[in-house]
């Protein structure tokens, strides 16, 4: 019997990372003091190593850096646009170059690997610039290791029979999630993919006749299917269910426990780096913070404190060495907490996202300033029990609020009651008489694989208002 090269790769890779697993279990309750002590050690080593190696650390970081240990909070945050800019200058390796792995991540259709050892990898960029990733062989098997800590926090265990597994994510193959999935694909789960792109009723019907074990999908996805379950059409008994890659709204969380007696695990994981798990306690997602530092600061970069929203969050990736990432700048509004959990983990949490920066809408305001609508603003449509899902587009200094209603709402009452509520806070915010909103009821929001990989958008702000 011949094995294709290919599937040792994987295998391998697999193999480190199942391996790797039981150390990394032990670091997540570590006393906090050794795990700051690992972090100050790793950024020493990862951003000397970048100077080393990359052109454009050695200048941005001339003179910052003295003979004493890095002090991360001193260095200079990285945007997604400079990271652009300079993608060539960043990454170790001179054989990586933009130009050419822009056409090489579209083509690319499994988990291929580029020079040996490369994983390239896109992010969908639904505000624009598509970001580009490179990570080693020794980084994705670090990331795969950080994959089976979330299925351990979840409660996701391999068995035999093997256990029914039925992803409901995004089908773009460039994406991180895809390549997660094609290099663990060697028999440890029954996996059932269902693009998020089906219909509704083709998805229910190909859930019954899997019966999953373990369902993972969208948030607003496992809400539809909340839905379907409680009115019959759904018959399945997931003993695990796992959300990822959208804004998860504590009313989503709820109806899918109401549905399938099931709390569902909420995960965190991006291809920069920042992955993060709910534990049992459901109290938050644990940021893996061995792999990874983050700093949750305000619009000027100042550090904030557990408890309040910040502007963004700053990741520095401990394990990618190709492509170091040092501060790079992530638009999620989140509150982190730093307390005990009862789970005994040390790992600080991500108790809550609030959304992305990215997503606020700009309109022209009485005074001629600029109103922001902060996507915690459309709350009462999020929150509304007529409601079943709903997306905010901006067109100008209009905003349209498409929502789809639940059976036995009336869809003129509804609009008019919500329509009331947004337009009184668009004019306590100071918006310009020239604003509006309008609440317009529709049979559903379909999810494109092409923009955002299939994830549903809840505020699509125009740039150009
Ligand atoms: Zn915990």
């Amino acid at each position: 019997v011949t094995v294709a090269p290919y599937g040792i790769v994987r295998l391998h890779d697999t193999a480190l990372a199942l391996r790797a697993r039981r150390e990394y279990a032990e670091r997540e309750r570590w006393p906090r003091e050794r795990l700051d002590a690992w972090q100050r050690e790793r950024v020493d080593e990862l951003v000397r190593d970048a100077v080393m190696r990359s052109a454009f650390y050695r200048d941005r970081f001339e003179g910052l850096l003295g003979e004493g240990p890095v002090q991360l909070e001193s260095l200079p945050e990285l945007d997604k646009a400079t990271m652009t800019e300079h993608f060539d200058d960043i990454v170790a390796d001179p054989r990586l170059r933009q130009a050419e792995l822009l056409p090489y991540v579209e083509r690319a259709v499994r988990d291929e690997l580029l020079h040996d050892r490369y994983r390239v990898m896109c992010t969908s960029g639904s505000s624009g610039r598509k970001g580009l990733f490179v990570w080693d062989r020794e980084a994705w098997q670090a990331l795969l290791a950080g994959f089976f800590r979330f299925n351990e926090m979840a409660g996701i265990r391999p068995k035999l029979p093997r256990l029914r597994l039925a992803a409901l994510v995004g089908a773009n193959p460039a994406h991180m999630t895809a390549r997660i999935s094609q290099t663990i694909a060697i028999g440890m789960h029954r996996l059932h993919p269902l693009p998020v792109t089906t219909p509704l009723p083709a998805l229910v019907a190909g859930l019954n006749e899997f019966q999953p074990e373990v369902l993972h999908v969208f948030p607003s996805v496992g809400a539809l299917l909340a839905d379907e379950q409680i009115a019959g059409r759904l018959r399945i008994r997931p003993r695990v269910i796992t959300t990822a890659s959208e804004m998860r709204t504590p009313a989503m969380a709820e109806r899918i426990r109401t549905a399938f007696g099931v709390s569902p695990t909420d995960l965190y994981g991006s291809t920069e780096g920042l992955w993060a798990s709910e534990c049992e306690h459901h109290a938050g997602m644990h940021v893996f913070e061995d792999l990874v530092v983050v700093e949750n600061v305000d619009a000027n970069g100042r550090p904030v404190p557990d408890g309040e929203v910040g502007a963004r969050l700053l990741v520095t990736n401990l394990v990618n060495r190709t492509q170091p990432l040092i501060r790079f700048a992530i638009p999620d509004m989140a509150v982190l907490d730093s307390s005990p959990c009862a789970c005994g983990r040390t790992l600080r949490r991500i108790v809550r996202v609030e959304g992305r920066a990215d997503d606020t809408i700009s309109l022209r305001g009485r005074d001629g300033d600029r109103v922001l609508v902060h996507p915690m603003q459309f709350a009462p449509v999020a929150h509304d029990a007529a409601v079943r899902e709903f997306q905010v587009v901006q067109t100008g200094q209009r905003l349209r609020v498409r929502v789809v209603l639940r059976d036995g709402a009336s869809p003129p009452e509804v609009a008019g009651r919500l329509e009331r509520e947004l337009s009184a806070r668009l004019d306590a915010l100071g918006a310009g008489p020239d604003s509006g909103i309008e609440v317009e009821p529709c049979d559903g929001i379909a999810r494109t694989a092409a923009a955002g990989g299939g994830k549903l958008k809840l505020v699509v702000a125009d740039p150009d208002a």
